[in-house]
C-alpha cells in the first residue's frame, strides 16, 4: 500500500534526523520542477506534484538507507545535486516522489598529485574542486559554463561536458572510478585505474544515468598540469557555417588539440561579438593550451589551415580573450537572467545535438529554416558548434522567443517543446544524436526510441536489470 506523505517524512525523519528532511511548502513546490521548466519557478506557478520531501543526505549509508526504504515503499526517488538541470531530470511527476539530494556531501576526499586523480564526494561544485586543483598547479580540464553552481554527482549523472574538451574530452574521459548506491541500497564502487579490459566497461551504466538507475555518491576524476600562462586565442570571421565546418573538420581531422574550438552564426555570434563582427558575419574561435611547445604548434597548425581559406578574416586575439574571460553562468548571472525574463517575458533557450562532418550543416539548415518557418514570436534564432570531435560536431541552438498571449506556465508547450520537436526531428533525419551534452531528462524521452533504435533494447533492459520496481526518477531517459 502507497505511504501517506506524513509516513513518508516520518520514515526519512527516522533515518536522517527531522532536520535533513525539508517539507517547505515553496521550497517543495521550487523542487517540483528544474530549468526545463524554470518559468514556473520565476513566475511562481507551478503545475507538477510537489515531492513529499526533500532528504538532505550526508552520507553513503544514509543514501543506501533512504534507497532501501523508497524501495520497500514503491516511493519514487528524485536525486539531485547541484540543481542546474535543463532537460527536466529533476521534475516530481510522480506524487508524493523524494527528492534525494547530495548537496550535503559536499568533500574533497583526496588530491593525488602523484597518481594525477581527485576524490570528491557528490555534492562537491565543481568550481570548489578545481580550485583545490589549481592551488597545486593542476586542472581537472573540466570547464562547463555550470561550474560554479553543478555538482560532481549531477555532472557525471549527466555526461557533461566542458569548454575545455576538444583537448580534455566529457566527463566520460575524465571519471577515473566511482561509488553508487542502487535502488533498495546496495552500495557497489568501481576502482580507480588507468585502462581496464576485463569485460564491458561498468562506469559506464552509472555515468548518464541522470538518476534514473542508481544515485552517484563518489567520483573520481583525473587531473592535468594548468598552464594558462600559454593560453593562446584565435579568431576569424567569414560568412558561411558550411566553410565554418569544413575549416573546424579539417583542423580535427589534421589532428591538432586545441581546447576551445568555436563557430558561431550571425544571430548567436551577435550576442557576444557585435563590437567587431557585422551582421551577416560567422565567427570562428580557438583557444590553443598547454607546455609551450604544444601550445605554439597547436596555433600556427591552425592558422595554416584557416590561411587555406581566404574568405576568413582575422579578429584582433585579445577580443577572443575578452569574450573568453565572460564565459561561466555564477550564481548572479543566472539571477539576473531570471529577472530579465519575469520582467520581459522573453525566454532564453537552447538545445544541443551531435551529428558527423557530413550532415551537421544539413542539420543546421534545415532546423534552423522550420523553426523560422513555423515558430512565431521569435527575437533571435541562432547556433553555435563548440565540441568538435575527429568524425564530427556538436551544435547548439540558441533561441529567444516572446511569451504572447502566453501564461508562463504553458511556455514549454507553446513555445519549447515545439522547438525541440523540430530540432529532434530533423537531427533524427539527418542521423544524428538529439542530445549531445545536457541529458535525456523527460523533456526529450519522447524520441528516445528512435535516437536508440533497435539499440533501445538494452536502455529498456538495464532499467529492469537496476530498477526492476521503477523507483529511480520515473520517465527521465526512459519514458513513463
Ligand atoms: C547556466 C547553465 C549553464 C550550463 N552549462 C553547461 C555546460 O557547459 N555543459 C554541460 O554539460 N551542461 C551545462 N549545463 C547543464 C547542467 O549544468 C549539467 O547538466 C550538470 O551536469 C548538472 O549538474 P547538477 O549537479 O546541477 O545536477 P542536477 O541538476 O542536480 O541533476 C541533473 C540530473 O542528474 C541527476 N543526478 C543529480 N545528482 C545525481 C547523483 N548524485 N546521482 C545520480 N543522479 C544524479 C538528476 O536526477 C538529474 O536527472 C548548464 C546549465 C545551466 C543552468
Amino acid at each position: 500500500m502507497n505511504l501517506s506523505r506524513a509516513a513518508i517524512v516520518e520514515g526519512l525523519e527516522e533515518i536522517l534526523g527531522a532536520e535533513h528532511v525539508v517539507t517547505d511548502e515553496e521550497i517543495l513546490r521550487q523542487r517540483s520542477v528544474d530549468n526545463f521548466r524554470k518559468l514556473e519557478n520565476i513566475f511562481g506557478r507551478h503545475t507538477l506534484p510537489p515531492p513529499a520531501a526533500v532528504a538532505m543526505v550526508g552520507s553513503t549509508d544514509e543514501v543506501a538507507a533512504v534507497l532501501a526504504f523508497a524501495e520497500r515503499h514503491g516511493i519514487n526517488v528524485v536525486p539531485r545535486t547541484g540543481g542546474t538541470a535543463t532537460e527536466g531530470g529533476l521534475e516530481t511527476h510522480v506524487p508524493n516522489s523524494v527528492v534525494v539530494d547530495g548537496s550535503r556531501m559536499n568533500e574533497i576526499l583526496d588530491v593525488d598529485p602523484y597518481d594525477m586523480q581527485a576524490t570528491a564526494q557528490c555534492g562537491v561544485p565543481l568550481q570548489m574542486l578545481e580550485d583545490r586543483a589549481r592551488a597545486l598547479g593542476l586542472t581537472t580540464g573540466h570547464s562547463p559554463q555550470s561550474k560554479p553552481v553543478a555538482h560532481m554527482g549531477g555532472l557525471v549523472a549527466t555526461r557533461s561536458i566542458g569548454q575545455f574538451s576538444t583537448l580534455y574530452g566529457g566527463i566520460e574521459d575524465m571519471v577515473v572510478g566511482l561509488e553508487a548506491v542502487f535502488p533498495g541500497g546496495e552500495v557497489t564502487r568501481i576502482k580507480n585505474v588507468p585502462r581496464r579490459a576485463a569485460g564491458p566497461d561498468i562506469r559506464h551504466v552509472v555515468i548518464g544515468n541522470e538518476g534514473a538507475l542508481c544515485f552517484i555518491t563518489e567520483v573520481t576524476v583525473k587531473l592535468f598540469p594548468y598552464l594558462p600562462e600559454n593560453n593562446t586565442f584565435l579568431g576569424w570571421t567569414l560568412k558561411s557555417m558550411k566553410t565554418g565546418f569544413e575549416v573546424l573538420r579539417e583542423v580535427m581531422v589534421a589532428g591538432y588539440k586545441p581546447s576551445v574550438a568555436r563557430l558561431y552564426d550571425p544571430e548567436d555570434g551577435a550576442l557576444h561579438f557585435s563590437h567587431f563582427a557585422a551582421a551577416d558575419d560567422c565567427v570562428l574561435l580557438f583557444m590553443a593550451e598547454g607546455n609551450p611547445g604544444i601550445a605554439r604548434a597547436t596555433a600556427e597548425g591552425i592558422a595554416e589551415i584557416v590561411a587555406r581559406h581566404p574568405e576568413c578574416t582575422p579578429v584582433e586575439s585579445g577580443l577572443i580573450q575578452t569574450w573568453f574571460d565572460d564565459l561561466v553562468w555564477g550564481p548572479d548571472k543566472i539571477t539576473r537572467e531570471d529577472e530579465r525574463i519575469r520582467t520581459t517575458r522573453n525566454v532564453n533557450r537552447t538545445t544541443e545535438v551531435s551529428a558527423g562532418w557530413s550532415a551537421i550543416n544539413d542539420i543546421y539548415e534545415a532546423a534552423i529554416a522550420r523553426i523560422r518557418a513555423e515558430i512565431s514570436d521569435l527575437t533571435v534564432l541562432g547556433g553555435h558548434s563548440s565540441h568538435s570531435y575527429v568524425n564530427g560536431t556538436n551544435m547548439y541552438f540558441n533561441y529567444f522567443y516572446d511569451l504572447v498571449d502566453c501564461e508562463p506556465e504553458e511556455e514549454v508547450s507553446r513555445y519549447y517543446l515545439p522547438i525541440i520537436s523540430i530540432i529532434c526531428e530533423e537531427t533524427l533525419r539527418h542521423g544524428g544524436s538529439i542530445v549531445h551534452h545536457h541529458g535525456i531528462g523527460k523533456a526529450r524521452a519522447p524520441w528516445v526510441r528512435d535516437e536508440y533504435g533497435s539499440s533501445y533494447v538494452i536502455l529498456e533492459r538495464l532499467k529492469q536489470a537496476f530498477d526492476p520496481s521503477g523507483v529511480m526518477n520515473r520517465g527521465t531517459i526512459i519514458p513513463s
